[in-house]
């Protein structure tokens, strides 16, 4: 994920034509122009923005663990949003620039000693995970496929691990495919579950996310 202002890799001519399309699409786009004008890193930050109106997930003093944050605009909204009192543990296996109230951890969401500093910098059990873990398309849509609800599978492990009962999951999936057991096993885990494709979500993008409400911590 490239970031806004970050020059384009290359000169013009060296460029491929899905590059140039890319680049293209960039500078139209409303979103995009939006962040760049207001300060968010990414246009993505606006999506959670977008959920929030819908679901009213954050409240002042929350405690928040971000994952896949790179590079910082879901964090933005969520360290705004919870305000001094609250907590945000920003994870991503890149770097994240500083961001005021936001603890980055550069590590791995899906590896177990993560779990243990995420644990340890948020001071309590977590009123929100969420998670907008990707990896760089591929071109091989089954793949690509399959590697996002991986991730998103072990989005959920953290949260079940973190999560206070009656906590949120906020997590990107896929539309289409294999994605019924990890649907089940959300539902499994949490009393009220929506499938939500905010605005700023490309339309032409196979994005959805999952909003998920009301913990059921095991007994
Ligand atoms: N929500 C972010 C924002 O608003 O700026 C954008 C996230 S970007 C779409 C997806 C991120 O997931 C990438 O930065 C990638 O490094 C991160 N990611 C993928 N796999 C990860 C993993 N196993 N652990 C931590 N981060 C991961």
């Amino acid at each position: 994920m490239s970031r806004p202002g970050t020059r384009p890799p290359g000169p013009a001519k060296a460029r491929t034509l899905s590059s140039r399309l890319w680049l293209e699409r960039q500078a139209r786009d409303p979103f995009v122009l939006a962040a760049r004008r207001e300060g968010w890193r990414s246009r993505a930050a606006f999506k959670l923005a977008q959920m929030d109106e819908r679901f009213h997930l954050f409240a002042t003093g929350r405690r928040v663990v971000d994952l896949g944050a790179a590079p910082g605009g879901w964090s933005q909204v969520a360290a705004l949003k919870v305000g001094e009192m609250g907590r945000v543990v920003a994870v991503d296996l890149l770097p994240v620039d500083p961001i005021s109230g936001v603890v980055i951890l550069e590590m791995d969401a899906t590896a177990e000693e993560t779990l243990v500093a995420i644990r340890a910098a948020l001071g309590g059990p977590a009123d929100m995970v969420l998670s907008d873990m990707a990896t760089p398309a591929t071109g091989d849509r089954s793949i690509d496929h399959l590697r996002v609800m991986a991730l998103c599978a072990q989005a959920l492990d953290v949260a079940a691990a973190l999560l206070r009962p009656g906590g949120a999951f906020v997590t990107k999936v896929l539309k289409g495919g294999a994605d019924r057991d990890l649907l089940v096993a959300i539902k499994r885990a949490f009393g009220d579950v929506r499938h939500v494709k905010p605005p700023a979500s490309r339309q032409d993008s196979r994005e959805v996310y999952i909003v998920a409400q009301g913990f059921r911590a095991p007994r």
